[in-house]
């Protein structure tokens, strides 16, 4: 019987699940809202149901289910199944999500933090598949990280390493709501690059930012487009994204000599705009043996990274 598994990525705003092939197809999806807002147990409920219904899927298909694997925003005890606090989801402090889920489904369970299950989508099935040594960036709301270091996601201490979006990339930088200054998110992210915008659509230079932010069609993806036309606000806003991104990236190289970087996340849609200013500050910044070597790729999974990484949980370790 082949064996499949189903991966759940729970974000603040929606649910989506994937029954997950162990030759790495997604054959039924699901997406629905987390209605985050209603409190734990109603999530808890919406989560149960998806999940029953990708169950019922593969037992009609004559899949064996391996075991369940969710990605979750926050603080988890990966050990236990517990998610600590979650910032995204209101009321969820020291939930045994494992154990909960247990008593509708007699399959293994695992809970993971969203961006390692991202990382570890990419790692198995995406950009970073072959590498033993990863960073996985996302660049979306804000941003996130995941490192891998010889097969296995480093969780830190207290379960808080990869927080790659606020590493400092500019002292004396505009504050982050972490309450740092200058940290790689107030530079690189989604919100980010619309603030920088609605700036510069504010200021007396000419620029195309200007029309779309009094039409109310500012979004990141405009301004790529903007940017792509020429647009010399739109090109600098990007070229900053790139520039600080550049000298996070730089860091972790000399701090990990890791194999590669991948960057995956809504943002890393304006690739050809950030990947020029991020190399030119790595080749300034970092140790040329250790740069050298780093493959900095865009993220290949999108949206089903977090999907696959977090089904491959089950897949991978539950051979
Ligand atoms: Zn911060």
């Amino acid at each position: 019987m082949q064996r499949a598994a189903i991966g759940v990525d729970l974000g603040g705003t929606n649910l989506r699940f994937g029954l997950v092939r162990e030759d790495e197809k997604i054959i039924s999806r699901r997406r629905t809202g987390t209605m985050a807002a209603e409190g734990v147990e109603i999530v808890l409920e919406r989560l149960t149901s998806g999940i029953q219904t990708l169950a019922m899927k593969a037992e009609s298909t004559g899949l064996e289910v391996a075991g369940i694997g969710i990605g979750v925003p926050g603080i988890i005890s990966v050990r236990d199944g517990i998610v600590r606090l979650s910032p995204n989801l209101p009321g969820w402090q020291d939930v045994p999500l494992r154990s909960r889920l247990s008593e509708s489904f007699q399959y293994p369970v695992y809970v993971e933090n969203d961006a390692n299950a991202y990382a570890l989508g990419e790692y198995w099935f995406g950009a970073g598949k072959g590498a033993k040594s990863m960073v996985c960036i996302t660049l979306g709301t804000g941003v996130g990280g995941g490192i891998i270091l010889d097969g296995h996601v480093w969780r830190g201490a207290d379960g808080m390493a990869g927080e790659v979006g606020h590493i400092t990339v500019n002292p004396d930088g505009p504050l982050c709501p972490c309450g740092n200054r200058g940290c790689l998110e107030r530079y690189s992210s989604a919100t980010a690059v619309m603030e920088m915008a609605a700036q510069a659509a504010s200021g007396s230079g000419k620029t195309a930012l200007k029309t779309l932010l009094k039409s109310g069609l500012l979004t990141p993806e405009a301004i790529a487009n903007a940017a792509k036309k020429g647009d010399r606000e739109a090109v600098r806003i990007y070229s900053e994204a790139g520039k600080y991104l550049g000298i996070a990236v730089a860091d972790l190289i000399d701090l990990l000599n890791m194999e590669c970087i991948v960057i995956g996340g809504g943002m890393s849609g304006a690739w050809e705009l950030i990947i020029g200013p991020l190399k030119e500050e790595v080749q300034a910044r970092a140790f040329k043996i250790p740069a050298g070597r780093c493959r900095i790729l865009r993220g290949r999974l999108k949206d089903d990274a977090g999907i696959l990484g977090a089904a491959g949980l089950a897949l991978k370790t539950n051979p």
